[in-house]
């Protein structure tokens, strides 16, 4: 049923003209926590991180990581005598964990000159935030940020989503935006994001418990055109992704990215591939986030489930043919 439903959005999409997606920030984060004797000290400790004068040379350290990390920010929280001290750096394809990681653990090493009384508690001290629900992954991103957006012209919306443009946006106002407010939701903004990561995440060969993270988003749709056509968008600022790395070197995997043409390492750019299958996952929710708010709006949700997901027919052979508009 949900590859139905995800079909049917991709279909609307590509009949209007499909979806632009922008990359807005590509960074991986690790913040270790480290402790001293008091919170002046680790005051100290901020202020240098922080210090703009300092950042070339930590830089240097954190860099030798790995060719293809490169420090792009440090950023230090205090809780009494305790810094959590968050690294951000680009990864290049890799998702990246290994690489900041190293990174981090070089920084630590060259600080003990300067702070010979910091006492490493932990690599990750989770402000990072890795596999948990958090709100600095959701205001500052993890991975790649990206906004995807399309524009549905009216008559797809009432041919292939069998709704319409004013029952989609109230619905959107409604439930992916207020509904979502009085749940006191964390980045839980829209109607199945997290659908859509988990399934395009275990196909690619990512880390699906980062799904956590990576299923943040805010689904926005808005009337345009006089109120005939609907403008949607996803953003996600936490997609965790590489194409290189952990499960992507697996075989059924590999042809999956190699599918979508972004297998590897990029060989105009690194970093390309993986910012590419980010908006590809954004795509991917956006076709998700259209077709399931239709079939709700359109009061079909519960009874497309019973015919498909209740199907006897034997599914193991299928293909993308035997999908049918809910
Ligand atoms: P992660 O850092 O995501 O946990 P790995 O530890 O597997 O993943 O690191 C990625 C490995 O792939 C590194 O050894 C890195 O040198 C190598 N590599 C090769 N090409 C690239 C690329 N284009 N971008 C990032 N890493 C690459």
């Amino acid at each position: 049923c949900l590859v139905a439903s995800t079909n049917r959005g991709c279909k609307a999409m590509f009949i209007s003209g499909g979806a632009t997606s922008t990359v807005l920030k590509d960074g991986m984060t690790r913040a270790p926590v480290v402790r001293f004797a008091s919170a002046r000290r680790a005051s100290e400790l901020k202020f240098f991180l922080e210090n703009p004068e300092n950042f070339d040379t930590l830089a240097v350290v954190f860099n030798r990581s790995s060719r293809f990390a490169r420090l792009q920010s440090v950023k230090c929280t205090i809780a009494g005598k305790n810094a959590y001290v968050r690294f951000c750096c680009s990864t290049g394809d890799a998702m990246g964990m290994n690489m900041v990681s190293k990174g981090v653990q070089n920084v630590l090493e060259y600080l003990t000159d300067d702070f010979p009384d910091m006492d490493v508690i932990g690599i990750s001290g989770n402000f990072c935030s890795d596999k948990k629900p958090a709100a600095v992954n959701w205001i500052e991103g993890r991975g790649k940020s990206v906004v995807c957006e399309a524009v549905i012209r009216g008559e797809i919306v009432n041919k292939v989503l069998k709704t319409s443009v004013a029952a989609l946006v109230e619905l959107n106002m409604l439930k992916n935006l207020a509904g979502s407010a009085v749940a006191g939701s964390l980045g839980g903004f829209n109607a199945h994001a997290s659908n859509i990561v988990s399934a395009v995440f275990i196909a690619t060969g990512q880390d699906p418990a980062q799904n956590v993270e990576s299923s943040q988003c805010i689904t926005m749709m808005e009337a345009i055109n006089d109120g005939k056509d609907i403008h949607i968008s996803v953003t996600m600022p936490s997609i965790e992704v590489g194409t290189v790395g952990g499960g992507t070197q697996l075989a059924s995997q590999s042809a999956c990215l190699n599918l979508l043409g972004v297998k590897g390492a990029s060989t105009e750019s690194p970093g390309m591939n993986a910012r590419r299958l980010a908006t590809i996952v954004a795509g991917a929710v956006l076709a998700g986030e259209l077709s399931l708010m239709s079939a709700i709006a359109a009061g079909q949700l519960v009874r497309s489930h019973m015919k498909y997901n209740r199907s006897s027919r034997d599914i193991s052979g299928a293909t993308t043919t035997t999908t049918t508009t809910t």
